[in-house]
């Protein structure tokens, strides 16, 4: 097995998956489901395609696994091409692990029946070891013997992932391989599938529309929306530093605050922040996020209360400024402010990120 160390060092360097100019239109339909595609995932990268429902992830994921075949582009693994124009490798062939939930547990086999299921025509001490080895990964190996009906929806999906990694894949692709687990469970499921995929240091390619979820488990995220690519980054930058309004909204709240820019500089009605780049043409808007609006508590200021939201660890409040414009603000559930109370705020932005008005 490789160690995590080894792993991480070997992490963003070759491709395994690269996709180039992936479009598909389904028969009969009018708007393409996907559309020009193109990016790579690297050896013992965890990738998450993030997007609301029916912006194309599954379509995405049928063409790498090569259940549906692209209208235009292409989709290597490492070095061959296994869909283009003029190639064509069965799914069989493309040496990929799936996790789809049309691919469940075979109800009439055992858990090492299903997890040996992809390895038939290994020899049988050869499998048997590997099973053993797959078991012991997901922490199963006393359910061996059970029926997918008789375990609980956690292990069924660490049975799945089990039975997906056993034949060594190149890449492992997830279909929400969460969505039907209940909210603890799915938690406590996710950390370990991490785990696993770090233990393994295996490819993956997951799809999810749960940001939380993009989030927790990849190493960088592809925001999608209407079959095309808007981002592709990592967790830390798609959050603070969104390529559009759409991205900015979707993995989270965002405000937008209007800003002249002057020199090297960004002046709001909170105050001026340094700016490096060219901003946008014509009239600018400044996001920012609730952890970027603190509310100070040396008495009053620019901003009034409109409500608080009890989150229990803290509190997030809506604020409008003497602009008119309404922030939202997280602060420790220690000071309470009440509806109409005016306070100071202080923007404390990670990365100023500005936008078209
Ligand atoms: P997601 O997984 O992001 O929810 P899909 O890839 O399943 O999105 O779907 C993308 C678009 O393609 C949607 O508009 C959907 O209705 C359409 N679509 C998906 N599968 C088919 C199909 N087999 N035939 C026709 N249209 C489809
Ligand atoms: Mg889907």
């Amino acid at each position: 097995m490789t160690h995590a160390a080894g792993v991480s060092q070997q992490k963003a360097r070759r491709p395994v998956i690269t996709v180039a100019g992936l479009s598909k239109t389904y028969l009969g339909a009018v708007d393409e489901a996907v559309q020009e595609l193109s990016f790579a995932v690297n050896e013992g990268e965890t990738l998450a395609l993030l997007g609301p429902s029916g912006c194309g992830k599954t379509t995405t994921l049928r063409l790498l696994a090569g259940f549906e075949a692209p209208d235009a582009g292409e989709v290597r693994i490492r070095d061959a091409v296994v869909a283009s124009a003029t190639a064509w490798v069965p799914p069989e062939r493309r040496g990929l692990g799936m996790v789809f939930q049309q691919f469940a547990l075979f109800p009439h086999l055992t858990v090492r029946q299903n997890v040996a299921y992809g390895l038939r025509g290994r020899g049988r001490a050869e499998k048997a070891e590997r099973v053993r080895e797959m078991l012991e990964l997901v922490s199963m190996t006393e359910f061996g013997e059970r029926y997918p009906h008789a375990l609980s929806g956690g292990q069924q999906q660490r049975a799945a992932l089990a039975r997906a990694l056993a034949p060594r894949p190149s890449v492992v692709l997830m279909d929400e391989p969460f969505a039907s687990l209940d909210a603890g469970l799915r938690s406590q499921t996710r950390r370990e599938v991490k785990a696993i995929l770090t233990r393994t240091g295996a490819t993956a390619i997951m799809v999810t529309h749960d940001q939380e979820e993009a989030f927790a488990l990849a190493d960088r995220i592809l925001v999608m929306r209407a079959g095309r690519q808007e981002q592709l980054n990592t967790p830390d930058n798609i959050y603070h530093r969104p390529a559009t309004r759409f991205v900015a909204g979707f993995v989270g709240q965002a405000d937008f605050l209007p800003v002249e820019v002057q020199d090297n500089a960004v002046v709001t009605e909170l105050g001026r922040f340094g700016y490096e780049g060219s901003p946008p043409e014509g009239a600018v808007e400044m996001m920012l996020r609730p952890d970027d609006v603190e509310i100070c508590d040396d008495g009053p200021g620019e901003g009034v209360v409109l409500d608080r939201e009890f989150k229990r660890a803290y509190n997030r409040y809506s604020l409008r400024l003497d602009s008119g414009a309404t922030v939202r603000s997280v602060t420790p559930a220690m000071g309470v402010y009440h509806a109409g109370d005016r306070v100071r705020l202080r923007l404390r932005p990670v990365h100023v990120v500005l936008f078209p008005r």
